[in-house]
């Protein structure tokens, strides 16, 4: 069984979402995993920052604001005014409840107002499938999927449930459900935090051992580097599943990082896809790792790194783990690391406690802020035995000034950090050493 997952834009206006019923095959079983309409996920937090600003007019507009536009792409989808009219309902019913909750407004509805958008598109799917006569299930995801206090997926509990609900389903090949939304360990709706319907389909992909992981967006998948900044970019025909996570993670905004680990758990090709030209190939993903001299760019802007010296580490053990011991009890992740003997610079991207790390940095070291950096991520074939790789790399970019290199971490990947407005020259630079990706052949 596959399991396809459509992005906001895949489902972003009626003629979108009939444009689906081309690209999902009805002959053979699948799994459809939608997100929101594009735009609706954003305008729900904004609802929800009103609400908790206390600002119930603006947070009532920008529900309306939304009902407005499912309401009109139920006019757009639907060609009879029976279907018109069942889809209209389910949009008055779904937003009739959320404005109640709007008024004594908790934490709580924040994430039921966030589910919404989902829910709002899986039905349309649903009830356009129905209208062109074609037999859709659609399976609610809070009955299946949760996630541990951690915030990590069940793997039991949505495998237990998800496979008891597919065997209701015989017969059926379509299923439908939604991205994004689960339940936490107390049973109350969550979500797998901002672009999570990836994750979904890899969760889902895992649990049911599916034969791919199918991700429809609207490119023809990995580009080589970044194409709002560099010209003639091309897409990347196959990637390891170590060479996507660096990508994905490391700023190229086509495939949530957390997707990869599902699916190479159980050995699942992920397949990324354009929905605007369907018969190209894309990008495969999978743990066959094919040699490519090197292969992409991707970057990550809104890093701050930490500069931490002190005369103490000077043949001293335990002082990495003292800096790590900071960074663990603020619960802020560590991307990209460099030593000296008496220096460690860091990078971070969530600067929530930064004001904290750095007060407890300070205590044993001197510290340095520095803001706006941008991680370069430069992935290829970075082995020992290919030597001249990492100058080929530095050679392009001469011009640039470095602030951090980490070299050898992986095998697959040179990752620097350069200040922000150095990044669009670092980019191009580079793409000038970027290998041709094979042509489309399989
Ligand atoms: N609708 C959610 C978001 O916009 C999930 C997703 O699109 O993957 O973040
Ligand atoms: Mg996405």
């Amino acid at each position: 069984m596959k399991v396809l997952k459509f992005g906001g834009t895949s489902v972003g206006s009626a003629e979108r979402i009939q444009n689906l019923t081309r690209i999902i095959p009805t002959t053979t079983p699948c799994v459809v995993v939608l997100s929101a309409m594009a735009g609706v996920t954003n305008n729900l937090e904004k609802c929800i920052s009103y609400a908790k600003e206390t600002k119930l007019n603006e947070a009532k507009g920008m529900l309306q604001l939304v009902e407005q536009m499912h309401l009109e792409t139920c006019n757009n989808l639907f060609s009879t005014s029976k279907y018109k009219m069942r889809g209209k309902e389910y949009v008055k019913k779904m937003f009739g409840d959320m404005y109640l909750k709007l008024d004594g407004f908790s934490a709580r509805p924040a994430k039921e107002i966030l589910a919404m958008g989902e829910s709002l598109s899986t039905q349309f799917l649903h009830l356009y499938f129905t209208e062109q006569g074609v037999n859709t299930a659609l399976i609610p995801a809070l009955q299946f999927m949760r996630v541990d206090k951690d915030g990590e997926p069940d793997y039991l509990y949505i495998t237990e449930n998800l496979s008891r609900i597919l065997d209701t389903c015989t017969g059926i090949n379509v299923i439908i459900t939604q991205g994004f939304v689960c339940k936490d360990t107390k049973g109350e709706i969550d979500n797998l935090k901002r672009g999570g319907s990836d994750f979904t389909a890899a969760i889902i992909g895992n649990a049911i051992n599916a034969s791919e992981v199918q991700i429809w967006t609207d490119i023809d998948g990995f580009h080589n580097n970044d194409p709002r900044f560099v010209e003639n970019t091309l897409p990347i025909r196959d990637l390891s599943f170590d060479e996507a996570a660096e990508l994905a993670y490391f700023g190229a905004k086509i495939l949530h990082p957390s997707t990869i680990h599902p699916c190479r758990e159980k050995d699942i090709p992920v397949i990324l896809k354009n929905m605007l030209r369907p018969s190209d190939i894309g990008t495969t993903i999978t743990s066959t790792h094919k040699h490519g001299g090197i292969k992409a760019i991707a970057a990550k802007d809104g890093i701050t790194a930490i500069r931490i010296k002190s005369l103490r580490m000077l043949m001293a053990y335990g002082f990495l783990k003292k800096i790590f011991d900071v960074f663990n009890e603020n619960e802020t992740p560590v991307d990209l690391i460099t030593t000296s003997e008496v220096a460690v610079t860091l990078t971070i991207d969530n600067t929530e406690n930064l004001t904290s790390i750095t007060k407890a940095l300070g205590e044993f070291s001197s510290v340095e802020i520095v803001q706006n950096q941008t991680i370069i991520c430069v992935v290829g074939d970075f082995l020992a035995e290919n030597p001249g790789m990492a100058s080929k790399v530095f050679n392009s970019l001469n011009d640039t000034p470095i602030s951090l290199i980490s070299y050898g971490g992986s095998l697959h990947n040179i990752t620097l950090l350069v200040n922000k407005d150095s990044k669009i020259q670092a980019l191009r630079a580079l793409q000038n050493i970027v290998s041709v990706p094979e042509p489309a052949n399989h």
